[in-house]
């Protein structure tokens, strides 16, 4: 499929999101969807767990002090942000920045997995717990953070969450260590 129809596709999903009404509640409180950016021809999709205050202003995912450290990493393995695709479990901005519910998370995951079958990429980068447990419900991060899992055809590579590193300099270099496994994942997929 051209990047171009990807594309298109992805933008029919962003208004089905706003036609079937998901989650009001957090819709009403949030000033937009933030559906995801980037390259939909990518190798590798990154998936948070919301959007916070500055993604919520901007309607962009990982804009604020979190992404600008998953920039400098992406930097770091010879990747730009036009290069990968990043997005969220859900896609308004919980009040409060608040975890997600379970139910919330539940109801954005049909268009999360929307999104990955038109994309296709090589790897998911699953960034923080919640994104974790969405596609693998039964294992822990603190464990298997830089292992690359394969479930049903598809490679996920759970990495700490950025915004939990910053400020955690032992998590920080763990996570540093992780992404540079990236290019080697995906020489080997
Ligand atoms: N944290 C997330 O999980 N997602 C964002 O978009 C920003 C911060």
């Amino acid at each position: 499929m051209s990047k171009d129809s990807k594309q298109s596709r992805l933008d029919k999903i962003q208004q089905q999101i706003l036609d079937d009404k998901v989650c009001p509640d957090l819709a009403k409180q949030a000033t937009q969807l933030v559906f995801g950016e980037g390259n939909p021809d990518t190798d590798i999709v990154f998936i948070g767990e919301a959007p916070g205050k500055n993604e919520d202003e901007q309607g962009i995912p990982f804009v604020g002090a979190a992404g600008k450290f998953l920039n400098e990493m992406l930097e770091m393995i010879g990747f730009k942000r036009e290069d990968i695709y990043i997005t969220n479990i859900v896609k308004y901005r919980p009040p409060n920045n608040r975890d997600p519910y379970p139910d919330e998370k539940q109801a954005f995951l049909p268009y999360l997995e929307a999104q990955l079958s038109v994309i296709k990429p090589k790897i998911v980068a699953t960034l923080g717990r919640h994104s974790l447990n969405c596609f693998l419900p039964e294992l822990s991060i603190s464990q298997v953070h830089g292992q690359p899992k394969r479930l049903k055809g598809q490679v996920y590579l759970p990495l700490f969450h950025p915004a939990a590193a910053l400020y955690n300099a032992s998590m920080k270099q763990t996570l540093v260590d992780d992404f540079t496994k990236i290019p080697v994942v995906l020489q080997q997929i």
